[in-house]
């Protein structure tokens, strides 16, 4: 199948393995195969704090992330919301095609209401899924890699798709997920490795951060180290992150430190990780703000052309 890809992020801060790991190494690998675009997702910033914060900082941030894990701008169109209205006006016509529970069933949703910031949930919190609908949908995307708290958002994004073409006729494909090797990868603290949660390692981190965020995590004080989630979540994150990096199974570099305990186990991983981001970082120190400025405004008149024609196009379906 010919397939269109869409993903994205939000720029609130740098990205970490988690997104490597679960999103961003797949797009590397597809880049290749299919069209492919990539969301910096500003407008959703907002959708569990007050105010965007250093949007700026961090959208240059995502972008020599993108750049430096091996994203190719002349592959891929990297965009931004904020600089697509159309996109952004798919919003409405969508909306009207979503209850107020299902918005209210959505369990990331709910998740994220547990970890925000904000005083009083906003409205944009319930609508921001159907926001990504318009997201996949703007381009006809077919195709989305993605950790799995975005499981829940894609069905919402089928949903709408379905519903639009019962109502409207046949204009939107129905996307699939595309999971990666670590649809849910976890931090320092044992919960979802996330930007917001202070419990990340970032691929912009330096060897020595890397260092001193590793010594920090929790272990417990048997030496045998063995791979078992249950009974030992924080050692089984440390033995996922060293076995991603080094593509190798958990249970095997358990077998390889034996009873090293807690010291080795940690300085497994810290080589590890810091094996695996060298190139990244060396590719990174070659970039430039300017570069990263290029790409941008490249690719928000490639998506803001694409999103024109599905804007009219669904315009006409619905009549008006
Ligand atoms: P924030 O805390 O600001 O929401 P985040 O770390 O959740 O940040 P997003 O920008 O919301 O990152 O998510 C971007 C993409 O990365 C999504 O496809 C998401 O599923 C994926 N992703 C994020 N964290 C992880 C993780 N820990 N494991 C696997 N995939 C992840
Ligand atoms: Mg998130």
């Amino acid at each position: 199948m010919d397939h269109i890809v869409l993903t994205g992020d939000r720029p609130t801060g740098p990205l970490h393995l988690g997104h490597y790991f679960g999103s961003l190494a797949n797009r590397v690998a597809l880049q290749h195969a299919h069209p492919m675009y990539v969301l910096v997702a500003d407008y959703q910033v907002i959708t569990d704090r007050d105010l965007p914060g250093a949007i700026q900082a961090n959208i240059t941030g995502l972008l020599l992330d993108y750049l430096a894990v091996g994203l190719d701008p002349a592959k891929v169109t990297i965009f931004q919301h904020s600089a697509v209205p159309e996109l952004n006006q798919l919003l409405l016509p969508f909306l009207s095609l979503v209850s107020v529970a299902e918005l209210r069933r959505n369990p990331t949703v709910k998740d994220e209401i547990a970890h925000s910031s904000q005083r009083a949930v906003s409205g944009l919190m319930f609508t921001y899924p159907v926001h990504q609908a318009a997201d996949v949908l703007f381009c006809k995307g077919t195709l989305v890699p993605v950790g799995k708290d975005q499981l829940p958002h894609l069905e919402v994004t089928r949903m709408v798709a379905r519903r639009f073409n019962e109502r409207y006729g046949p204009v939107f494909p129905l996307p699939e997920a595309m999971l990666g090797d670590s649809p849910l990868l976890r931090g320092l603290d044992g919960g979802k490795m996330s930007k917001s949660r202070g419990n990340a390692i970032s691929l912009s981190a330096t060897e020595d951060e890397t260092a001193a965020l590793i010594r920090r995590a929790r272990t417990d004080s048997d030496r045998l180290i063995t791979f078992d989630e249950a009974a030992r979540p924080e050692v089984a994150t440390l033995l996922t992150l060293a076995g991603l990096c080094l593509g190798r199974t958990p249970q095997d570099v358990a077998a390889e430190i034996g009873d090293g305990g807690a010291v080795t186990l940690k300085k497994v991983v810290t080589e590890a990780v810091n094996e695996f981001l060298r190139p990244i970082r060396a590719r990174r120190a070659e970039l430039t703000e300017a570069d990263v400025r290029a790409v941008l405004r490249a690719g928000n008149e490639r998506a803001r052309e694409r999103a024109v024609v599905t804007l009219e196009e669904v315009r006409d379906a619905m009549g008006f």
